[in-house]
C-alpha cells in the first residue's frame, strides 16, 4: 500500500516541477514513507532518520519529510523527537505536498495530518517507481474501519472509502497497453470495496470489479490483497473460477487459530467460519494457493490458544505466511483495554515455533509440485545465475529455470508467458525446465 502511495506522491511532486533523484547524495529532500503497524517498522524509520543526520551535516540544504502512517500517528511529536525532520504529512494530505515543501524551503516546520473521508487520489496517474514494467499495484480503496483490537490502521489511515471503478479499469487498461501483464488490486479489505456505508464513488461491488478488470484482456493477470475472511464470498470465488487470468492465490489473514483470541481481536469470524471459507476456496478453485498473516503472543494468549494456531496451520497447510509477534500500538482497543502480558521471550518462542512449522509445510507443499507444469510470467534474470530466468505462476510461487540463449537476453523474454515443468524445489522456490 505504501509502495502504491509513494507512486502517487512522486506523481504529485513531478507535476509540481520536482524530480526524483537516483542518488540520495546531492538531493534537497528525502521523503520517507512510513508504516506504523508494528514498533519495529517505526524503529527502522527512526534509525534511517538518524543516519541521514550525518548527511545533513555535509549538505546543509537537505531536508527530511516523513509521510504516511507514522506521520499520522505521531504528528508534531515526531518533529520534536527527531529534530532533523522538517515536515510530516499524513496519508490523505499528499496533494498539499508542493505547498508544504514550499513552506519548508522558507524555513518553516510543518505538520499536515488531516484525514479525509473522500480522498482516493483516483485522478492521479501514479509514476511507476522501480518498476519492472511487468507488474504493478493499483490502489482501489483507502482506510479501514474494522477496528481489529490490535491494529493501528483505522487510526492512521482513516475511514474506508472506495475509488471510482471506471478510474481503476482505465488505469489497468493503460498499464496493459504499456506492456504490463499483471496488476494487483489493493485495499485493507478488498471484499468490502464499494460497500462502505457512504458508498462514495463506487457503484459496483468487488466481484463485479474483478470481473471487469479481468475482462480487459486474458493476457493480463489480476491479483488482489487483502481479503478479510469475514467477507470472502462465494460470488467472488465464482468470478475467479470464470476467469483463468485471475490468479489462483488468496491471501486470507487468520491472525489466530483460537476462537477466544479471534473474539478478543475483534476479527468477527470463528475458526469454523474460516475453515468453511478455506473449503469453499478449495471447492471452487482446487489449484488455488492460500497464504496468511498470523500474530503470536496477543494479549492473554495461552499455550492452548497457541497450540490451536499450530493446529490450524497443520490443517490449512498454507503456501506462505507472514508471521509476527504481537506489538502493542498506542490508541488501539488493546492498548486501552487489554494487557500486553506475554513476555517478549515467550512471544519469540511461539513465533519461532510457527515459523518452523510453516517452513516445513511450505517445503512439503513445494515437493508435491515436482512434475507439474505451470504457465509462468517471466519477470527477469534469476538472482542465482545469469543463465537462468525467474517468474511466477498463477499461485504466486517463484519458478527459476534455464533460459534459452537463442531467445535473447532476459529483456527479450520478460513479460512473456512460458510453460515450465517443476523439477525440484526449496521451501521458497520451485526449480524447473522450459517445456
Ligand atoms: N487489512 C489486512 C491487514 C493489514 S496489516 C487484514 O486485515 O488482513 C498486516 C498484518 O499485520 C495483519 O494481518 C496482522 O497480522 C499484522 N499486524 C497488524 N497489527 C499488528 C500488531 N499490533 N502487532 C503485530 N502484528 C500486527
Ligand atoms: Fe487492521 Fe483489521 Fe483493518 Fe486489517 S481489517 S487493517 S487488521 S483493522
Amino acid at each position: 500500500m505504501n509502495f502504491a502511495d509513494s507512486e502517487v506522491v512522486a506523481s504529485i511532486l513531478e507535476k509540481a516541477g520536482y524530480q526524483l533523484c537516483g542518488e540520495i547524495e546531492g538531493c534537497d529532500f528525502v521523503l520517507i514513507n512510513t508504516c506504523a503497524i508494528r514498533d519495529n517498522a517505526e524503529q527502522r524509520v527512526r534509525h534511517r532518520v538518524r543516519e541521514l543526520r550525518a548527511m545533513q551535516g555535509r549538505h546543509k540544504r537537505l531536508r527530511i519529510g516523513i509521510l504516511g502512517c507514522m506521520a499520522e500517528r505521531l504528528q508534531d511529536r515526531l518533529m520534536a523527537e527527531e529534530d532533523n525532520v522538517s515536515f510530516v504529512c499524513g496519508p490523505d494530505a499528499y496533494r498539499r505536498l508542493p505547498e508544504l515543501i514550499a513552506q519548508v524551503r522558507q524555513g518553516q516546520k510543518v505538520a499536515e495530518v488531516e484525514l479525509s473521508t473522500s480522498e482516493t487520489y483516483a485522478d492521479i496517474e501514479p509514476v511507476r517507481l522501480g518498476s519492472n514494467g511487468i507488474s504493478s499495484y493499483i490502489s482501489i480503496m483507502r482506510g479501514c474501519q474494522n477496528y481489529c483490537a490490535y491494529c493501528v490502521v483505522p487510526y492512521t489511515r482513516g475511514r474506508e472509502r472506495s475509488r471510482d471503478p471506471q478510474t481503476i479499469i482505465d488505469e489497468a487498461r493503460a498499464l496493459f497497453d504499456r506492456g504490463y501483464r499483471e496488476v494487483t488490486l489493493l485495499g485493507q479489505n478488498v471484499n468490502s470495496y464499494g460497500l462502505s456505508p457512504d458508498r462514495q464513488g463506487a457503484q459496483v461491488a468487488f466481484p463485479e470489479l474483478m470481473d471487469r478488470v479481468a475482462s480487459i484482456d486474458p493476457a493480463l493477470r489480476v491479483r488482489f490483497a487483502t481479503s478479510h475472511p469475514k467477507d470472502l464470498s462465494d460470488e467472488l470465488l465464482q468470478v475467479m473460477s470464470a476467469h483463468t487470468n485471475i490468479c489462483r492465490c488468496i491471501h486470507l489473514p487468520v491472525q489466530s487459530g483460537s476462537n477466544r483470541m479471534l473474539k478478543l481481536m475483534n476479527r468477527k469470524y470463528t475458526v469454523e467460519w474460516y475453515l468453511d471459507r478455506v473449503d469453499a476456496i478449495r471447492r471452487y478453485l482446487p489449484d488455488c494457493s492460500i497464504t496468511t498473516d498470523v500474530i503470536a503472543g496477543f494479549s492473554t494468549e495461552t499455550l492452548e490458544d497457541h497450540q490451536a494456531t499450530l493446529d490450524l496451520f497443520r490443517r490449512v497447510r498454507y503456501d506462505y505466511a507472514y508471521m509476527f509477534k504481537y506489538s502493542l500500538r498506542e490508541g488501539t482497543y488493546a492498548w486501552k483495554h487489554l494487557a500486553d502480558d506475554i513476555p517478549e521471550e515467550e512471544k519469540t518462542r511461539r513465533l519461532n515455533e510457527i515459523i518452523a512449522l510453516q517452513g516445513q509445510i511450505a517445503l512439503e507443499n513445494n515437493r508435491q509440485e515436482v512434475g507439474r507444469e505451470y504457465e509462468v510470467l517471466v519477470e527477469g534474470e534469476s538472482h542465482r545465475s545469469k543463465e537462468q530466468l525467474f517468474g511466477r505462476n498463477s499461485q504466486n510461487k517463484v519458478l527459476v529455470f534455464d533460459r534459452i540463449p537463442a531467445e535473447g537476453g532476459p529483456e527479450a523474454v520478460s513479460g512473456t508467458y512460458r510453460r515450465v515443468r517443476v523439477t525440484d524445489c526449496t521451501a521458497a522456490t520451485l526449480l524447473g525446465k522450459l517445456v
